[in-house]
């Protein structure tokens, strides 16, 4: 019996134990995926060990500490400096960012040059790195300074942000999620739509404002649930070996998103 959760705070909200129960029942496999509201950082392994989890999946705000706290990380992971996914081996933790690989996946039909990522948080460095790895040129808009975390040349606040044409605009704040808003002020928001190809907004399963505003402007657009359907379905390959073809994994975790949250 193999046992799995995805650690965060909060956590009620996550589908992922809905995404990865369905593989396990539809792959006929004996194991359980649950989750676990984690209060301290620094308890992290030891609820791992202490649950005899096998793997698991980690979110907000713990990405950052299970990169610190892992033995080995992929490159993608040390590059991005956050994992989502923890595999215990051998008593070590091994660790991956499937965040990435779904992002990618869930846009690699679009044909494009120029993106700006609209949020500066735990999210965008990965989608930043993900983005420029394939060679496309990214800016960074984001309400305060975070210059700390991201190559001062491409961040930019919207105070020293000047106008110009990106082809795929991405909402990567929560606005859409906790408010009406979107993600930036009209000034701002509006022309950079009216120039752009495709919008991308991470929030899942709600036509945001910025969508709304995307589709009558003519865009290409999507939420995040394919990025999300996409890094569970990279994640339960980790956690089975690759033993399974990444399509059917998606295509058993997919009816996930037709059920009511
Ligand atoms: P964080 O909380 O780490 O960062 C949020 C960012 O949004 C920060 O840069 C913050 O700015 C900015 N922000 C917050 N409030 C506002 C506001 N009112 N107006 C403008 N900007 C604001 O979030 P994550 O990067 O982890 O996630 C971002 C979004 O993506 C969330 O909605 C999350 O649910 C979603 N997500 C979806 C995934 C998927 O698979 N579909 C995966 C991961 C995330 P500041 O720095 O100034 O505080």
């Amino acid at each position: 019996m193999k046992k799995f959760a995805v650690i965060g705070n909060p956590i009620n909200h996550s589908i992922s134990p809905r995404l990865h129960n369905l593989a396990l029942k539809a792959f006929n496999l004996k194991g359980f995926y649950s989750r676990l509201n984690l209060l301290n950082s620094n308890q992290l392994l030891n609820s791992i060990d202490e649950l005899n989890l096998d793997a698991v999946n980690i979110t907000i705000p713990y990405k950052n500490v299970a990169f610190l706290y892992s033995d080995f990380q992929d490159n993608l992971c040390k590059n991005i400096g956050s994992a989502n996914t923890l595999i215990k081996k051998n008593s070590k933790f091994y660790a991956y960012n499937t965040d990435i690989l779904g992002f990618l996946k869930a846009i690699e039909n679009y044909s494009f040059k120029t993106a700006l990522i609209i949020g500066a948080g735990g999210s965008v460095k990965a989608l930043a790195y993900g983005l420029n790895l394939q060679g496309k040129s990214v800016d960074i808009l984001n309400k305060s300074i975070k210059s700390e975390d991201f190559f001062v040349q491409n961040f930019y606040t919207y105070e020293n942000f000047k106008l110009k044409n990106y082809d795929l605009i991405i909402n990567a704040t929560p606005n859409g999620l906790i408010n009406s808003d979107l993600p930036a002020p009209n000034g701002i928001i509006l022309p950079l739509l009216q120039n752009a190809k495709f919008s991308f907004d991470l929030i899942y399963g709600l036509q945001t404002p910025f969508l709304e505003l995307s589709k009558k402007l003519n865009l290409i657009i999507q939420d995040g649930s394919n990025m999300l359907l996409f890094q569970a379905a990279y994640a339960f390959n980790l956690f089975y070996d690759n033993e399974f073809k990444f399509e059917d994994i998606v295509n058993v975790m997919k009816p996930v998103f037709s059920l009511k949250r």
